[in-house]
């Protein structure tokens, strides 16, 4: 069939050895789903002519997604296959796919059709406006309402304190440059700030709206308690992005306000005992006391932590220099 091509001809017999696209679904216990996926992949393959690899990572299935993938693989040379003899969570099977993906252009999306292939050949052309990464956003949510209300809440958050400005960070269908992937390590739970951490790199990071179904197959794997877990790792990230090489900033500020205060409210009671006021039983005074402690806490903490960022930047070679 001849479709119309998203990419030259000279551009695909240049990348023969390296295909344009890895397509990189991280799976776990999706069987019902993967035919249908496989094939809904096929038909825009085959229509858009991209030149492309299929990585599965079965991250420890144990319905029997490990039999389906490996045979898609023994009938399709451009699947490759990765199995996790268990269950390390999607970030992990992400992180797995990074290390072997060889497209110029990376696309992640999950194994349980809510995203839709259809939407790939948008996404390489959003990407090659001139962005490193293209994140989805499902505008149309189908998931119930225990899901979407927390994940709004989450996104306003992680928005206003990353200052990146997506609508839906934890997006699954998301295209990359490869070359950005390099620059990212993904574990725990990090799949979900992908895109604070790209942006945090200095690449341009763009959002493409997608259509979402509801699932058809299998289960979802996260429930509520993601979110909690979710928030923690917003801090973390937020922490590491923005103070890792310079965490008296964050620390003195805090201590320097507390401190002062403690000092001010100290002073004030220091007045009233030269006047022959007894300060000894008042909350104030111990309120004071403990503001100075807390504060010198804080200080000790930001010292701290400026030693061990000055170790790291002593100990590591001149050529991994930030950029
Ligand atoms: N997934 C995975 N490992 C896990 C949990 C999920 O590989 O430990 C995969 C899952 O099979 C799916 C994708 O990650 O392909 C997204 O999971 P899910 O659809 O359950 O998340 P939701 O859409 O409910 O947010
Ligand atoms: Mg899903």
């Amino acid at each position: 069939m001849d479709g119309k091509s998203i990419y030259s001809k000279s551009e695909s017999i240049a990348m023969t050895s390296n295909p344009l696209l890895s397509i990189v679904i991280p799976l776990f216990n999706e069987v019902d789903s993967l035919p249908h996926l496989k094939k809904a992949i096929d038909t825009v393959l085959e229509r858009e002519k991209i030149d492309t690899e299929i990585l599965f990572v079965n991250d420890g299935s144990t319905d029997g997604s490990d039999k389906t993938i490996d045979r898609f693989a023994s009938e399709d040379s451009r699947v490759k296959i990765t199995h996790f003899r268990r269950n390390r969570g999607k970030a992990a099977a992400l992180d797995t796919a990074f290390r072997l993906a060889k497209g110029k252009y990376v696309i992640t999306m999950d194994a349980d059709l809510q995203d839709e292939p259809e939407e790939i050949p948008k996404f390489i052309e959003k990407l090659e406006e001139g962005y490193d990464l293209v994140s989805g956003w499902k505008k149309k949510r189908h998931d119930p309402l225990s899901k979407t209300i927390p994940s709004k809440l989450y996104n306003t958050v992680a928005r206003i304190i990353s200052g990146v400005k997506l609508h839906d960070f934890n997006c699954g269908f998301k295209i990359y440059r490869r070359e950005v992937l390099d620059t990212i390590q993904i574990y725990g739970e990090l799949h979900r700030f992908i895109p604070i951490l790209v942006d945090a790199q200095g690449w341009r990071v763009g959002e493409l709206e997608v259509k979402h179904n509801p699932r058809r197959w299998g289960k979802t794997k996260y429930g509520i308690s993601r979110f909690l877990k979710g928030f923690l790792d917003m801090l973390s990230v937020t922490y590491i992005t923005r103070f890792q090489s310079s965490p008296m900033y964050l620390f003195g500020t805090i201590g320097f306000i507390v401190l002062l205060a403690g000092s001010i409210v100290l002073a004030y009671l220091s007045v009233g005992w030269f006047m022959g006021v007894s300060i000894s039983g008042r909350p104030l005074f111990f309120l004071g006391i403990l503001m100075i402690i807390v504060g010198l806490q804080f200080f000790s903490l930001g010292l701290l932590g400026e030693m061990i960022s000055h170790m790291r930047n002593a100990i590591r070679p001149r050529d991994d220099e930030d950029v």
